[in-house]
């Protein structure tokens, strides 16, 4: 089995890659292989397995995912530090088990004639302004369905439900829904602008288009990425075709992982 590592800078996940790559070369069963892996080793965290996400999303669909932390507790991954040899275990026995979570299509059109961009986020989209209000129509399926004003609007999968789109109070979704999630970000409400005011949840056959009244000064993002500094007309966004796999060794259960990142503090504690 072809095996990839991508592992953040700092010294504890530079030891475990270089602990998991000596194991993987002793392997009979693993191939060390950066260019065309069947599975990728993220070390790190979080923002390490979004890096390697998007590092790889040409191949997306041919990849399993394992992610080990060497910080602290991470949502994307299930594996310790101390845990090489536990892993590589796992991975010599590897039969194919795999757990699949839906992704944020986006697709960007701009102001400028030139080429539209097609991305895919793991976590979550946001589009904020800075200097001012940002001032947006949201359409539902091509449908007008409010003027939003305030600082910016968050669109996640259910995966990213508890990251960016947790602190500016959307729901946490189990990502056994396939579905989008749209969240704001300290919108205006008074007696003369009003938008909803709740975040939104749209199924499978639906899609969000986002319009802002001023193609400049605004700030897209595509998880940790910054996109493209080009004026914008408008982003549509949609559930992806395409999946995220994990190799399934060994399985957190959702809210449990939930419960152990956010609350911390258990009945029998
Ligand atoms: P990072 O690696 O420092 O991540 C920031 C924090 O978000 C970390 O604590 C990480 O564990 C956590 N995180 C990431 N994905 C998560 C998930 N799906 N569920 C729960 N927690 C998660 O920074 P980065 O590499 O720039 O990561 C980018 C991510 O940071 C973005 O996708 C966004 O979700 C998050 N972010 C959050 C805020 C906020 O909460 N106000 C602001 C900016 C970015």
């Amino acid at each position: 089995m072809r095996v990839a590592i991508y592992s953040n800078d700092g010294s504890t996940s530079n030891k475990v890659a270089s602990q998991l790559k000596a194991k993987i070369k002793d392997s009979d069963k693993l191939n060390y292989d950066g260019l065309n892996p069947e599975i990728v080793i993220s070390v790190g965290g979080d923002g390490t397995l979004l890096s390697a996400f998007h590092h790889y999303i040409d191949s997306i669909n041919k990849i399993r995912f394992v992610g080990i932390h060497t910080g602290h507790l991470g949502f994307y991954t299930d594996w310790r530090d101390y845990e090489v040899q536990q892993l590589v275990d796992s991975l010599e026995d590897d039969n194919g088990q795999s757990v699949s979570y839906p992704l944020l299509s986006i697709d960007i059109k701009y102001k400028d004639g030139g080429p539209s961009d097609s991305m895919v986020a793991l976590n979550e989209s946001t589009l904020k302004r800075v200097n001012g209000t940002m001032v947006t129509d949201v359409n539902i399926k091509d449908e007008f369905f409010e003027k939003f004003r305030g600082d910016g609007l968050c669109v996640s999968t259910p995966t990213g439900s508890t990251a960016y789109n947790k602190s500016v109070s959307g729901a946490i979704i189990s990502p056994q829904f396939n579905a989008v999630q749209v969240s704001e970000m300290a919108s205006i409400n008074n007696r003369v602008f009003r938008t909803l005011g709740s975040p939104i949840i749209i199924p499978p056959n639906e899609w969000i288009t986002i319009i802002p009244d001023d193609p400049y000064h605004n700030i897209l993002t595509c998880d940790q990425l910054l996109v493209k500094n080009r004026p914008i007309e408008s982003i549509t966004y949609s559930i992806s075709n395409d999946r995220i796999y994990f190799a399934q060794y060994r399985h957190t259960h959702f809210w449990k992982r939930v419960s152990n990142s956010f609350i911390g503090v258990h009945k029998d504690d």
